[in-house]
Protein backbone atom coordinates (compact mmCIF):
# COMPACT_ATOMS: atom_id res chain seq x y z
CA UNK A 1 0.00 0.00 0.00
CA UNK A 2 1.58 3.30 -1.18
CA UNK A 3 1.72 5.41 1.75
CA UNK A 4 -1.55 7.98 2.09
CA UNK A 5 0.21 10.86 4.24
CA UNK A 6 2.72 12.90 2.04
CA UNK A 7 5.46 15.44 4.80
CA UNK A 8 5.83 18.65 2.60
CA UNK A 9 8.49 20.22 4.58
CA UNK A 10 12.35 21.02 3.82
CA UNK A 11 12.91 21.35 8.13
CA UNK A 12 14.74 18.24 9.18
CA UNK A 13 13.16 18.87 12.92
CA UNK A 14 9.83 19.67 11.71
CA UNK A 15 9.58 16.51 9.32
CA UNK A 16 10.92 14.18 12.51
CA UNK A 17 7.76 15.62 14.07
CA UNK A 18 5.65 14.99 11.27
CA UNK A 19 6.74 11.86 10.82
CA UNK A 20 5.62 10.43 14.30
CA UNK A 21 2.11 11.54 13.28
CA UNK A 22 1.65 10.52 9.82
CA UNK A 23 0.59 6.72 10.91
CA UNK A 24 -2.13 8.01 13.36
CA UNK A 25 -3.58 10.55 10.68
CA UNK A 26 -3.58 7.49 8.07
CA UNK A 27 -5.48 5.10 10.60
CA UNK A 28 -8.10 7.86 11.60
CA UNK A 29 -8.64 8.52 8.22
CA UNK A 30 -9.33 4.79 7.14
CA UNK A 31 -11.16 4.23 10.12
CA UNK A 32 -13.93 6.68 9.12
CA UNK A 33 -13.61 5.87 6.30
CA UNK A 34 -14.56 2.58 7.07
CA UNK A 35 -17.22 3.56 9.32
CA UNK A 36 -18.80 6.18 7.03
CA UNK A 37 -18.83 3.99 3.79
CA UNK A 38 -16.32 6.86 1.61
CA UNK A 39 -13.44 6.49 0.04
CA UNK A 40 -10.13 8.00 1.56
CA UNK A 41 -8.31 10.43 -0.28
CA UNK A 42 -4.89 8.96 -1.53
CA UNK A 43 -2.56 11.86 -0.49
CA UNK A 44 -3.15 13.87 2.62
CA UNK A 45 -0.66 16.63 2.74
CA UNK A 46 1.28 17.18 6.20
CA UNK A 47 2.78 20.10 6.30
CA UNK A 48 3.43 23.08 8.76
CA UNK A 49 1.34 26.23 8.44
CA UNK A 50 2.34 28.78 6.49
CA UNK A 51 3.30 32.06 8.00
CA UNK A 52 3.30 35.26 6.79
CA UNK A 53 6.16 37.19 7.88
CA UNK A 54 7.11 36.15 11.30
CA UNK A 55 3.41 36.24 11.81
CA UNK A 56 1.15 33.89 11.86
CA UNK A 57 -2.16 34.26 9.30
CA UNK A 58 -4.36 33.59 11.62
CA UNK A 59 -3.30 33.35 15.03
CA UNK A 60 -5.66 31.97 17.22
CA UNK A 61 -5.40 28.64 14.90
CA UNK A 62 -3.45 26.04 15.74
CA UNK A 63 -4.10 23.76 12.90
CA UNK A 64 -6.35 23.65 9.96
CA UNK A 65 -7.29 21.05 7.67
CA UNK A 66 -9.52 21.29 4.26
CA UNK A 67 -8.64 21.03 0.12
CA UNK A 68 -7.11 23.74 -1.52
CA UNK A 69 -6.00 23.88 -5.75
CA UNK A 70 -2.33 23.73 -4.50
CA UNK A 71 -2.05 20.97 -2.46
CA UNK A 72 -5.56 18.40 -2.08
CA UNK A 73 -6.10 17.18 0.66
CA UNK A 74 -4.29 18.29 3.76
CA UNK A 75 -3.40 19.41 7.23
CA UNK A 76 -0.92 22.36 8.69
CA UNK A 77 -0.29 22.50 12.12
CA UNK A 78 1.77 25.36 13.46
CA UNK A 79 4.56 23.62 14.70
CA UNK A 80 5.69 26.28 17.31
CA UNK A 81 2.34 25.56 19.11
CA UNK A 82 1.61 21.96 18.73
CA UNK A 83 5.69 20.63 19.43
CA UNK A 84 5.55 21.32 22.99
CA UNK A 85 1.98 19.46 23.40
CA UNK A 86 1.83 15.99 24.76
CA UNK A 87 0.87 13.14 22.56
CA UNK A 88 -2.48 13.13 23.19
CA UNK A 89 -2.92 16.58 22.96
CA UNK A 90 -1.76 16.36 19.26
CA UNK A 91 -3.91 13.36 18.34
CA UNK A 92 -6.62 15.04 19.69
CA UNK A 93 -5.88 18.08 17.12
CA UNK A 94 -5.01 15.48 14.19
CA UNK A 95 -8.48 14.08 15.31
CA UNK A 96 -10.59 17.69 15.15
CA UNK A 97 -8.35 17.88 11.19
CA UNK A 98 -9.49 14.71 9.89
CA UNK A 99 -12.84 14.83 10.84
CA UNK A 100 -12.68 18.06 8.28
CA UNK A 101 -11.29 16.54 5.44
CA UNK A 102 -14.17 13.14 6.28
CA UNK A 103 -16.52 16.49 5.78
CA UNK A 104 -15.28 17.58 2.64
CA UNK A 105 -14.96 14.38 1.53
CA UNK A 106 -18.75 13.44 2.43
CA UNK A 107 -20.53 16.63 2.20
CA UNK A 108 -18.56 19.21 0.13
CA UNK A 109 -18.32 21.25 3.36
CA UNK A 110 -15.78 22.55 6.02
CA UNK A 111 -17.77 23.78 8.83
CA UNK A 112 -18.26 22.76 12.95
CA UNK A 113 -21.40 21.94 12.32
CA UNK A 114 -23.20 18.53 13.37
CA UNK A 115 -22.14 16.42 10.63
CA UNK A 116 -18.83 17.75 11.89
CA UNK A 117 -19.17 16.74 15.12
CA UNK A 118 -20.11 13.42 15.20
CA UNK A 119 -17.56 12.85 12.45
CA UNK A 120 -14.82 14.68 15.28
CA UNK A 121 -16.38 12.16 17.90
CA UNK A 122 -16.07 8.82 15.88
CA UNK A 123 -12.35 9.81 14.79
CA UNK A 124 -11.50 10.13 18.68
CA UNK A 125 -13.22 6.43 19.66
CA UNK A 126 -11.02 5.10 16.75
CA UNK A 127 -8.22 6.44 18.30
CA UNK A 128 -9.39 4.72 21.89
CA UNK A 129 -9.20 1.73 20.00
CA UNK A 130 -5.85 1.75 18.74
ZN1 LIG B 1 -11.74 23.01 12.96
Amino acid sequence: MMNMIVIKTNNEQYKEFLEKYAPDIEYIMRGLARHYKFRPPKNIIFRPMRKIGSQHFIRCVWANAGWSHGAGYYISLDMESNMPLSRSRILDTIAHEAAHIAEVLTTNECTHGKRWQELYGTAKEILKAQ
